[in-house]
């Protein structure tokens, strides 16, 4: 049961600079991510993951190929019709993006508010979700007054109020220390284990990738140039 499929996907960026030449981010890349996955895309700076986040999430139209998200080619899509294909996808950044000027628990609450959810309902979801994280103490706080950890916390409580079916964590860890790391992608486990929810975790740290990923993809120069179960990859005989 695929919930991510890629088939010859490319990215082809114009051109900047009069005279300079197109930028071929991604090149003719097919994955398929299974319901429940951990998959895991590693690769250097420049590599193409970024990119391939941005395919997914439709934040950004591919040059080619296929994208399949729960079985719906997205490309084809409108704006309009990809809202609900959004919706369905959670996402986390390696700097939190929040909003600073907002609380913890209006930060929290935003895409519960952007999908129209009554006020009752929202508070009891944002209370939820909050216990869940575990900072029911910091929803009054802004987000200035947390640590790194706690910011992502808040992030994954954000990326999970409309109950996504998918989770996309972009370099989610590049700014916490390791045993915050450890805490976030702990979080992250349990939230595939008892939600089902599967995660697609974009690093450039391949510790990252063997502590909570199942399988893993390499990239390089925006194509895939290995992949298959995280032990098969990383074990070298
Ligand atoms: P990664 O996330 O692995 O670091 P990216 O997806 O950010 O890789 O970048 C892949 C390639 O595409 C790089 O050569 C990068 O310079 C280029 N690129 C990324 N975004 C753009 C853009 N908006 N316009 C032009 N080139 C881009
Ligand atoms: P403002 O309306 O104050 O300009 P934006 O809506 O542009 O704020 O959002 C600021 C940041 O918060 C962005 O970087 C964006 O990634 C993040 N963000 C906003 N809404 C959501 C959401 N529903 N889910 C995840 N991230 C969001």
């Amino acid at each position: 049961n695929a919930v991510v499929e890629l088939r010859g996907v490319s990215k082809v960026y114009p051109a900047t600079a009069k005279g300079g030449s197109p930028v071929v981010a991604i090149d003719d890349v097919s994955l398929t991510i299974e319901a429940g996955d951990v998959y895991g895309i590693i690769g250097y700076s420049g590599a193409g993951k970024s990119t391939l986040v941005r395919l997914v999430n439709a934040l950004e139209r591919s040059t080619g190929g296929e994208i399949l998200v729960n079985g719906t080619d997205i490309a084809a899509l409108s704006e309009r019709d990809l809202r609900p294909v959004r919706a369905g996808i959670g996402m986390i950044f390696q700097q939190f993006n929040l909003l600073n000027s907002r609380t913890v628990a209006a930060n929290v609450s935003y895409p519960l508010e952007v999908a129209r959810v009554p006020k009752a309902e929202r508070q009891a979801r944002v209370a939820e979700l909050l216990a869940f994280v575990g900072l029911s103490d910091k929803a009054k706080a802004y987000p200035d007054q947390l640590s790194g950890g706690q910011k992502q916390r808040v992030g994954i409580a954000r990326a999970l109020a409309t109950s996504p079916s998918i989770l996309l964590a972009d370099e989610a860890t590049s700014a916490l220390d390791p045993e915050t790391t450890h805490e976030v992608l702990t979080l992250l486990k349990r939230i595939n284990q008892e939600f089902g929810v599967t995660i697609i975790v974009i690093t450039h740290e391949m510790d990252v990738i063997q502590t909570i990923a199942t399988k893993v993809a390499v990239m390089d120069q925006g194509r895939v140039i290995e992949r298959g179960d995280v032990f098969d990859v990383f074990s070298n005989p």
